[in-house]
Formats: C-alpha cells, structure tokens, sequence
C-alpha cells in the first residue's frame, strides 16, 4: 500500500479539493440486492452510525422499491438516496420504466446513468446516456455520469480514446450550467465486481485526462469544480490511498456498500488514514 509519509501531503491534498468545493461523495451502489427488510435494517444502522461526518456527504444508490422506504429512514439525517437507472421520457407507455419526475417524487437526489453494467448487459449506448442525463437535470436530480473502459482496450492502449468517446457523447449538448450540476465517475470495466482494484496512480492518471477533457470540452473552472469519482472493488482497506489521489473526490462502491459495517468504514476513510499517519510518525520516530 501506498501511504503518504508526511500527514501534511494529505491534509494539503483535502485542502485543494475543498478550495474548489468538491466535497468528497462516498455513494453505495446495491445493484440487485437485499430484500425491503434487510434494505430497511441497513438503513437504520447507518443513519445511526454516520450521523455525523460533515466533512463527507453519503449516498445510497438502491433498487427502485427501496428509493421511497429509504428516504422515509434518512430523513432529518445527512443521507442521500439516488437511483441506480432512469428512462429519459416524463410518462407513458413504457413498461416496466421509471421516470426522473417518479425518482424525484420518491425522494432521490442522485441517479446513476450510464453504470457499465447498464452498457454492457442492457446495451444503453452513450447516446441513451445523453438523454437520461439531461432528463435527471430536468427534474433536479444529480446524475452520476460513469465512462469506463475494458481490459482490452486498455490493454491495447485505447483507453483516453474510449474515455473521449464516451465523454462527448454522453456529455453532448449540455450547457456548463447543466454540467455543473453532474457528478463523473470512472469505473474502469476491468475493475468492477472483480476484487482487481486501480493502482490509486492508474486511477488518478486517468481521472486527470477526465478532469482535462472537461477542461476541454467547457472550461477550467467547470474542470476544477466537477467531482469525479473512482469505483472499482473499492474496499476499506484501498479507500484510503485511492482518495489520497489529487484527482478523486470521492467512490462509487459496488460490493463492499452491502454490508453497513464496511460502508461505515469507507464513508469514515480519513479516520483511517489518521492512523496510519500517527503510525508512520511514531515509526519515523523510532517508537
Ligand atoms: C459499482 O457497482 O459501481 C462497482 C464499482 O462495483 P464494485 O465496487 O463491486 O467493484
């Protein structure tokens, strides 16, 4: 593991990404799993256990049936429910769909569009994405945009081309007024649900191409101020080295969100680091 020697290399990491107001977004992604009670149970516990941590802000991402329950159990508390998946149209006859107006209805904020498990085992395309983006913007809902690419293309080193592929089409036609309001994330394919982490060094490099395509495609300031988040078997014990990267703000967590103990864990990622640090100056110390 990497970890910083100096505990002021981190402090003043925290420091650049707070001058540009990217408050670190630790969000849990269920995917298709628990039941209401457990869904109910989990919720429960972790509005008592992360009742207090300002400096983070903390995000459930659960199946449509829990999205209203779940807002129900976090209300008065700090915690935010989003959605895992959205369709682009208001209303009508689209069975089996769910609208940005129903998931704001029910008490979401956030919604996750383009996640690679709806790329490649629903085939949306990063056209669909586009309209499920602008469609959450126009019911106040924060989407969390994901691009990624897979191991072969990042293998045969066409990753940045992916990213920029993905990046202008999904991101198509929005105002920086619109986009401002977007939370990225990157999740590379490779990575997800595989227990095979980025090297906090592979995930900052290339959330830095990300952060300069925004640059890029609207300007320096909307760059500095996008959170861009890494997901990707994210687990407590890499959480802490992985959001020591300049260039991440937060995690988007699969596996390791299921059970409130370890989420617990990853929302209160710095204590750890705390100490690590006080560790790392009482070896230097020679205690
Ligand atoms: C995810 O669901 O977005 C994800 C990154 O999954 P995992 O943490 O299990 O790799």
């Amino acid at each position: 593991m990497v970890h910083f020697k100096d505990p002021f290399e981190k402090m003043e990491r925290e420091n650049e990404r707070r001058q540009h107001m990217r408050k670190a977004l630790i969000a849990g992604n269920w995917k298709m799993n628990k039941v209401l009670t457990e869904a109910i149970e989990y919720a429960l516990a972790l509005k008592e256990r992360v009742s207090e941590v300002p400096e983070v802000e903390v995000l459930i991402c659960a199946p449509f049936p829990f999205l209203n329950p779940l807002s129900k159990v976090f209300e008065n508390s700090p915690i935010k429910v989003g959605a895992q998946d959205l369709y682009w149209e208001p209303k009508g006859a689209y069975t089996g769909s769910v609208s940005a107006q129903m998931l704001e209805s029910v008490g979401c904020s956030y919604v996750i569009v383009g996640h690679s498990e709806r790329r490649h085992v629903f085939g949306d395309t990063s056209e669909d994405v586009n309209k499920k983006t602008k469609s959450a913007l126009g019911a106040y809902l924060t989407p969390i945009v994901c691009v990624g690419e897979k191991l072969e293309e990042r293998e045969s080193g066409h990753t940045d081309n992916v990213l920029r592929n993905q990046m202008t089409q999904s991101l198509a036609d929005l105002t920086k007024e619109e986009m401002l309001k977007c939370v990225m994330a990157y999740e590379p394919v490779w990575a997800i649900g595989t227990g095979r982490t980025a090297t906090p060094h592979q995930a900052n490099e290339t959330q830095l191409f990300i952060r300069n395509l925004l640059k890029e495609m609207f300007d320096k300031d909307l760059a500095e101020q996008t959170r861009i988040l890494y997901g990707g078997s994210v687990k407590p014990d890499n959480v802490y080295d992985l959001m020591s990267e300049p260039n991440l703000d937060g995690v988007l967590v699969g596996g390791a969100s299921l059970s409130v103990e370890s989420f617990e864990k990853l929302v209160k990622y710095s204590e750890a680091g705390e100490e690590e640090s006080s560790d790392t100056v009482a070896n230097q110390d020679g205690e």
